[in-house]
C-alpha cells in the first residue's frame, strides 16, 4: 500500500441519521472530515490523517422497482453488490469494470464502463440523491428538488455533501453478454492499434473495446515463452447475446486475423461475471498510481506513444490503455453535468502497479515519463476520478467550462470547505 493513514475517529454508520450527527460533530469539533465509501479513491482521498473519517461500508441496503427499472444503494454498496440484485430482474446500469469499486462514490465523479458507449455514464443515470449537506441537513436532490445541487453532485464528487442513497435508472441487461479478450504479441501494436482506430469507428453502442497492454504475468494460462513479454489484448464487450454469430463469427473475426493471438476467449458469458473481468488484474493492498488523459482523438502520435513505452514498462501490475467513449456518453450537452469530457473520443490510462517500495521510485518515474509524452496528444482534460494525489492541480481542468458554477455552488452548499478531502473545489 502506498498510503497508510490513521483517522482519530472512525464513525462507522447504519444509516442517514448517523451520517448526518457525524457531520454535525466534524463541522462544531473543527475536525478534519474524510468519508469512505467503497475504498477505491486512486488518490487516497477516502482516508484522511488525523480527524474523523465517516466510514459507510456498513451502508448497504439495495431496492430495485422493477416496474420502474430503478434502482436505490445507500453509500456502501459495490458494483458487484448492486449488480447481483439487479441481474435478478434483468436489469443493470453501467457501472466502472471493477466490481468492488463504490457505486456512489463512482457515480459522484462519472462512472463508466462497458455499457457506457450505449446507456451512457453513471451521473447520466441519476435520478435523485439523498445528501447530508455541511450544514447537517437531510435533502433530497434532483431535477425537480435542489436542481443546483443535482446538478454539483453529478460530476462534482464529494463536495457538496454525503451521498447517502442514490437511485439510479435501469436497463435491460443480460443475464448473458458477449465477452473476452484476444491477446497479441505486441510486435505489430501500431498496426493493430491503427486498425483498431477505424474499426471503432464503425462500432455499435453495444459493443465495447478496450486495448489493453501490460506484461504477461507467470501463469499457466499463457504459454510460457510469453512470460514477461508485453502484449496487446483486445477486451472485448457485445452488450446483445442474440449477437453471438455476428459478433464472434462476423463482428470481432478482424480482430482476430492478425496473426496467431496468444490467447483468445470470447464467448457467452453472465453479465455478473463479465463485470469481474478486470477483479485479478489490480489485487488490494498493492501499490498503485494513475495517470490519465482526454485524447484529442486516437492520433498517429498518441498510438506511438503507447508503442513506445509499453516495452519499458515496469511494475509487474502495471497496464495502460485507451478508453474508447463517444456513444451515448457524448451526446450529453458538456454543461448538463459538471463533466466536461463529453466530446473526448478516447481517454488514455496508466495504472502502474508494484509490490516493492524499493521499486517506488523507478516505476513513477516511468509513468510520469510516459504521461508527459502523452500530453502532447491529449485535449487537456482528464476525467476526475482518474486524477492521482500528486495532480490536484489539474481538477479546474478536469471540469473545464463547468469550473466555475462549481465553485460558485460550492459557496453556496460548503462555504468552509468542510467536504475537502476529495477532488477538491476550494469555494473561493
Ligand atoms: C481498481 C479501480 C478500478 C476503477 N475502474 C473504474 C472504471 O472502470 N470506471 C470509472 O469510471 N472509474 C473507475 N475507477 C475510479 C473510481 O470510479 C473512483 O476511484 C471512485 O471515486 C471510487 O469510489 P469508491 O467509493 O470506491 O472510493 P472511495 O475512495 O471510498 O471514495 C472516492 C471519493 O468519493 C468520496 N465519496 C465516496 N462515497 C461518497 C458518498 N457516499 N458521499 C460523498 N462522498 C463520497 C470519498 O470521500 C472520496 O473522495 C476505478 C478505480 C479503481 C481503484
Amino acid at each position: 500500500m502506498r498510503f497508510n493513514r490513521s483517522p482519530d475517529l472512525i464513525a462507522r454508520c447504519f444509516d442517514a441519521y448517523d451520517v448526518q450527527a457525524a457531520v454535525n460533530f466534524a463541522r462544531e469539533s473543527g475536525a478534519k472530515l474524510s468519508v469512505k465509501g467503497g475504498g477505491h479513491s486512486y488518490a487516497a482521498n477516502s482516508v484522511g490523517d488525523g480527524g474523523l473519517l465517516i466510514d459507510l461500508s456498513q451502508m448497504n441496503a439495495i431496492s430495485v422497482d422493477s416496474e420502474a427499472r430503478t434502482v436505490t444503494v445507500e453509500g456502501g454498496v459495490t458494483c458487484a453488490d448492486m449488480d447481483a440484485v439487479t441481474q435478478v430482474h434483468g436489469l443493470a446500469t453501467p457501472t466502472p469494470t471493477v466490481s468492488s469499486v463504490g457505486v456512489i462514490g463512482a457515480a459522484l465523479g462519472g462512472g463508466g464502463g462497458y455499457l457506457s458507449r450505449r446507456y451512457g455514464l453513471m451521473i447520466d443515470n441519476v435520478i435523485s440523491a439523498e445528501v447530508v449537506t455541511a450544514d447537517g441537513q437531510r435533502l433530497r436532490a434532483a431535477s425537480d428538488e435542489n436542481a443546483d445541487l443535482f446538478w454539483a453532485l453529478r460530476g462534482g464528487g464529494g463536495n457538496f455533501g454525503v451521498v447517502t442513497s442514490l437511485e439510479l435508472r435501469l436497463h435491460e441487461v443480460g443475464p448473458q453478454v458477449l465477452s473476452g479478450q484476444i491477446i497479441y504479441p505486441f510486435d505489430r501494436a501500431g498496426e493493430l492499434l491503427r486498425f483498431f482506430r477505424d474499426f471503432m469507428a464503425e462500432a455499435p453502442d453495444e459493443f465495447q473495446c478496450y486495448p489493453f497492454c501490460f506484461r504477461v504475468p507467470p501463469i499457466d494460462l499463457f504459454p510460457e515463452e510469453t512470460h514477461g513479454q508485453p502484449v496487446l489484448d483486445f477486451v472485448v464487450y457485445h452488450q446483445d447475446p442474440q449477437a453471438v454469430d455476428f459478433v464472434q463469427h462476423d463482428f470481432v473475426q478482424p480482430l482476430r486475423e492478425w496473426g496467431e493471438p496468444i490467447l483468445e476467449e470470447a464467448s457467452l458469458s453472465r453479465y455478473v461475471n463479465a463485470q469481474t473481468g478486470f477483479d485479478a488484474n489490480m489485487p488490494k493492498g498493492q501499490r498503485y498510481i494513475s495517470k490519465a488523459h482526454d485524447l484529442k482523438g486516437l492520433s498517429d502520435g498518441a498510438i506511438d506513444t503507447m508503442v513506445e513505452f509499453v516495452p519499458r514498462m515496469v511494475g509487474p501490475l502495471t497496464a495502460a490503455y485507451f478508453d474508447p467513449l463517444g456513444g451515448a456518453v457524448g451526446r450529453v450537452d458538456p454543461s448538463a453535468t459538471p463533466y466536461a469530457g463529453r466530446k473526448t473520443a478516447f481517454g488514455f490510462h496508466c495504472i502502474a502497479g508494484w509490490m516493492d517500495p524499493a521499486e517506488d521510485e523507478s516505476v513513477m518515474a516511468w509513468a510520469s515519463e510516459f504521461h508527459s509524452a502523452m500530453a502532447a496528444h491529449a485535449s487537456g482534460g482528464v476525467y476526475v476520478n482518474l486524477i492521482a494525489d500528486d495532480e490536484t492541480a489539474r481538477i479546474p481542468a478536469a471540469y473545464g467550462d463547468n469550473y466555475a458554477r462549481l465553485v460558485e455552488l460550492k459557496q453556496q452548499w460548503d462555504p468552509t470547505n468542510l467536504f475537502s478531502s476529495n477532488y477538491n473545489i476550494p469555494p473561493n
